[in-house]
């Protein structure tokens, strides 16, 4: 008997469609949502147009889990959410119950095991970072080690709902590829290099391609080495120390304990409210790595928070609020030194570049 060629439906092998994982409560009422309040840091009740109500239980977890920790986690999932939980775009562990007491349930059970219950309101929400030197080999920095020590100072931001004038983002990238939205959050931590990389000319000669590295540079720095063009050689004047090269090619060295170490951007910010999108701003070019509490880092962090807690207006994000007040007053209220570094000087930025999605109706 002749077999029946497969539908595409059945060919294709992509994500499953999202309505159906979602959690009964949200299929029923989908798109129809009333209004939704904040019980307390971490919950969230909903309320539907059918009277149906719903509550969010949010949780900060470690960016890696062993697998008891993911079983222990559908446990909870199995006991109070019919089988359901998800992953917040800031890895966050959110849980939706059906009524306020399974949500204060879990919420204990949560914070037995050992994830701070929070994340929402005007809080912290959680600190974002790349995966750095426990994956990759671009990072200048120790993401990783920097996040736990924010996480640590500012725990109790994560909890409170009323922590701040309005939410304030937080992430970490280990390199200038800002895996991590750091340009789009309020506080961005960066890992910079310092230097231009160091040219091996055994290695480069035997495992390198010399078109490929001179074509991979974004500021032309990068030429065939005079006197040995199997090699390759850098222009210091030119090289904005991105690293590029040294990801394509063994021969060449960028990691320099010396003088690696990370920069502070801040008022960045995704929203499409009120101001619309801002890209974060450089306000200290570097600070020294100090594993494993990053003092001087940390300490810098805690003072932007302190003035911004201390002087916003209720609603206003960061980057808003240091618009509002001036770049300059922002730099003596946290007791930041200016550097010329900090100059914006991208002379391609275009001012009235579209950044929202709002628009006025003719
Ligand atoms: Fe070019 Fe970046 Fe390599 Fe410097 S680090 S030479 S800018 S690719």
């Amino acid at each position: 008997m002749m077999e029946m060629p497969l539908s595409f439906d059945e060919l294709d092998f992509g994500p499953p469609h999202y309505r159906d994982m979602l959690p009964p409560v949200c299929r029923r009422n989908y798109g129809k949502w009333k209004y939704h309040e904040h019980v307390r840091g971490g919950i969230i009740r909903h309320v539907a147009e059918s009277g149906e109500e719903a509550y969010s239980v949010r949780a900060g977890i470690p960016k890696y889990l062993s697998a008891d920790t993911v079983i222990e986690l559908c446990e909870l999932a199995e006991r109070y959410c019919e089988g359901y939980l998800k992953f917040t775009s800031r890895h966050n562990i959110e849980f939706i119950a059906g009524d306020r007491e399974s949500a204060e349930r879990l919420a204990g059970e949560l914070e037995r095991l050992g994830f701070p219950v929070g994340g929402t309101g005007r809080c912290l929400k959680a600190i974002i970072h790349c995966v750095a030197m426990s994956h990759c080999h671009m990072a200048a920095a120790d993401s990783l080690s920097i996040a736990k020590a924010l996480y640590e100072e500012f725990y109790e931001d994560f909890r409170n709902p009323e922590a701040f004038p309005e939410r304030v983002k937080i992430a970490v990238s280990g390199c200038l590829n800002m895996c991590g939205a750091t340009h789009a959050s309020d506080i961005a931590v960066i890992g910079v290099h310092r230097r231009p990389p160091v040219v091996e000319d055994a290695v480069v000669e035997k495992v390198c391609s010399v078109p490929e590295l001179v074509k991979s540079c974004p500021t032309y720095a990068i030429r065939p080495k005079r006197g040995n063009p199997r090699s390759v050689e850098i222009d210091e004047e030119k090289c904005v120390y991105c690293g590029i090269c040294y990801s394509l090619c063994e021969g060449i060295r960028i990691h320099d304990p010396e003088n690696d170490g990370v920069s502070l951007w801040v008022g960045g910010k995704a929203s499409n409210t009120r101001a619309g999108p801002l890209f974060a701003r450089l306000v200290v070019p570097y600070i020294k790595p100090e594993q494993p509490r990053w003092s001087t880092l940390v300490g810098t962090v805690r003072r932007i928070l302190e003035v911004y807690r201390q002087n916003a207006r209720r609603g206003e994000r960061m980057g808003e609020w240091i618009e509002r007040i001036g770049w300059e007053r922002f730099f003596r209220l946290a007791e930041i030194e200016f550097s010329e570094k900090c100059i914006d000087d991208w002379i391609f930025s275009v001012e009235t570049f579209r950044r929202g999605t709002n628009f006025k109706m003719p």
